[in-house]
């Protein structure tokens, strides 16, 4: 083996293939100048590069009509009509008049206006200067004659493993499963939502691999271990074999599991615990439901804008809700509003912020945008008529939000009676806990909601302050810390007291140790990657609800993360043993 890169497990399984590297950087451009003699074949030169990167935007753009659909494809128009731009083009003209070589004449241009878009007022503006980025890239990429290739170029059969600096939207229209067998990033983390995107797409992923785009050649064959979390790059025969043995020990160990998948989850002190799964697409509701979820914890709507120019409408919205409704035939499905913004963002027209995940993001976005959110609303009042749907609100901070947000819903309900289209109007409403003011005020919002579920992710990103999105702050990423597990405690207990069901549906659940914890604060509900519900299952059914308690009531005390998870992890040992599948990343920690 030639090297191996460590990086964030996160979207399991294990792939062997060649190396497909796409970096999507803007090149340096080093200072030249040009002879007035050579002006006007400069001019013609740079010409030349905006039309071949037209042809070529065009091409990508139909492939990715082919993969994603007409509506994502449509990123690129926006980057075809900036090539078009008159007066963009006559200043690069008049820098390359003034003997700047053509790359440094667009690249200053572009340094320019990218600046101006970033700082610009409004915020459909702002957000161009993503557009601009790509476009910047791929023009100086033609005229310093570099290699020039998208995801769309690997072709179908190639089996390649894409690795690049970070998944952009427009990057991401682009994947088809049919040529890509797995993804490697130097940025992200597991939470971060190329992540979640990767396993939604089944697409086994490692993220914050920090360097591996500049120190690999695209030569290279690599194994990809999404469960362990590493790249293994030129491995030899023997190598390959070892990965291959560690996959079929991870499938015996699945199938073992799999006589969980519709066990009862109860402990063995008696203790009854529902585990449902996390949806994020709607294609994956029909899995999801034969995995022994008994119900949807977190249905994500953001596959329905992320990477995608144009909202869906009110009809695509209600056939993808009830896909999920009605795979679930009457179980829970709890469908959370937009949560725009952060890490999730749609492809044109959302402003691109200085500080995204303390920005306009999620229920603050629906509030200022009511028309856009009546939308959804509506949709979800519909898709309520063909089963149990509960409709959750991200990011809530203040019992305001949720306030404003019941007052769009009653007009949501009183446009669809004028309208004679069929809906239930008393979905029950509850609020994501994902902010310390919510976790700390929990309380506060117990008679205006029906159900409180604790995000996780976002919570343990403000609670300490790392950003779940930042690979350098991985091992500072700790659900086990001693602030977290109390705020979770509070929220259990406020729950408790407002009668309110309360549930988890962070990655934190799908965590062996980790939901072991859970249930020890008094968690009785735990929302799940489908590919976790079993073992989740096989952990509830294997310790006591009274044992757990006691290793929680240790670890909210411990000092540390790392004593907390010490002392967690010998009772869960003592209660479960120590197979290899109870220790964390298989199957379902991504
Ligand atoms: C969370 O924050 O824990 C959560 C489940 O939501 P998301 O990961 O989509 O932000
Ligand atoms: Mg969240």
């Amino acid at each position: 083996m030639d090297r191996t890169f460590v990086g964030v497990p996160a979207s399991p399984g294990i792939v062997v293939g060649p190396v497909r590297l796409l970096r999507w950087e803007v090149p340096d451009v080093r200072h030249r100048i040009i002879q007035d003699d050579a002006i006007v074949d400069e001019i013609a030169r740079f010409h030349a590069a905006i039309g071949a990167a037209k042809e070529r935007l065009r091409h990508v753009r139909a492939r990715a009509e082919q993969t994603a659909g007409a509506e994502e494809a449509a990123i690129f128009d926006a980057q075809i009509l900036i090539l078009d731009d008159e007066m963009l083009l006559a200043e690069v003209e008049s820098n390359i008049r003034q003997n700047y070589a053509a790359e440094k004449a667009f690249d200053l241009v572009m340094l320019e206006h990218r600046q101006q878009f970033a700082r610009h007022a409004q915020p459909m503006l702002r957000e161009r200067a993503n557009d601009l980025t790509d476009v910047h890239i791929r023009v100086l990429t033609l005229l310093l004659g570099l290699p020039d290739h998208d995801p769309v170029d690997v072709p179908k059969g190639a089996n390649a493993i894409l690795v690049t600096h970070d998944l952009t939207p427009s990057l991401t229209v682009q994947l088809d499963r049919d040529a890509i067998i797995g993804i490697a990033t130097d940025a992200g983390t597991r939470t971060s939502h190329v992540a979640i995107l990767a396993r939604s797409l089944g697409l086994p992923a490692v993220l914050g691999l920090r360097d591996a785009t500049t120190r690999l050649t695209g030569s290279e064959r690599a194994v990809l271990d999404g469960t362990a979390g590493v790249l293994a790059v030129n491995p030899t025969e023997p190598e390959v074999e070892a990965y291959r043995r560690r996959a079929r020990r991870e499938a015996e160990a699945q199938a073992q599991l799999r006589e969980f998948a519709t066990a009862e989850p109860v402990t063995l002190d008696g203790v009854r615990v529902r585990i449902y799964a996390n949806v994020d697409l709607p294609e994956e509701a029909e899995a999801a439901a034969r995995s022994g979820a008994e119900g949807v914890g977190l249905m994500r709507t953001e596959f329905l804008i992320v990477g995608r120019a144009t909202m869906p409408d009110e009809d695509e919205q209600y056939r993808a809700y009830r896909r999920v409704v009605e795979a679930f035939g009457g179980r829970p499905v709890v469908i959370r509003t937009f949560d725009i913004g952060g890490d999730k963002l749609p492809a044109v027209g959302y402003p691109s912020e200085p500080n995204p995940f303390l920005g306009w993001r999620a229920i603050r976005m629906c509030l200022d945008e009511p028309e856009l959110f009546k939308v959804q609303l509506r949709a979800l009042l519909r898709a309520g008529a063909h089963g149990d749907v509960r409709i959750m609100l991200p990011l809530v901070v203040s019992l305001d939000e949720v306030r404003q947000a019941r007052t769009l819903l009653t007009e949501a309900c009183e446009e669809l009676a004028e309208r004679g289209a069929p809906f239930r109007a008393d979905l029950p409403l509850g609020v994501m806990i994902e902010t310390p003011a919510a976790a700390v005020a929990a309380d506060s919002f117990g008679r205006d909601v029906s159900f409180f579920s604790i995000g996780t992710n976002d919570l343990v990103q403000y609670t300490l302050a790392v950003d779940r999105g930042n690979a350098n702050l991985t091992s500072r990423f700790t659900p086990l810390h001693p602030a977290v597990l109390r705020l979770i405690r509070t929220i259990a207990d406020a729950a408790r007291a407002g009668g309110l069901e309360v549930s988890v549906c962070g990655e934190m659940a799908s965590d062996p140790l980790m939901a072991f914890a859970l249930i020890g604060l008094g968690l009785r509900v735990l929302s799940v990657a489908p590919r976790s519900v079993a073992l989740v299952k096989r952990i509830v059914r294997g310790i006591t609800a009274d044992g757990a308690s006691q290793a929680a009531l240790e670890a909210v005390d411990a000092p540390t993360a790392a004593m907390a998870e010490q002392g967690l992890r010998r009772r869960f040992v003592a209660a479960l043993g120590d197979a290899p599948f109870l220790r964390g990343g298989l199957p379902g920690l991504a």
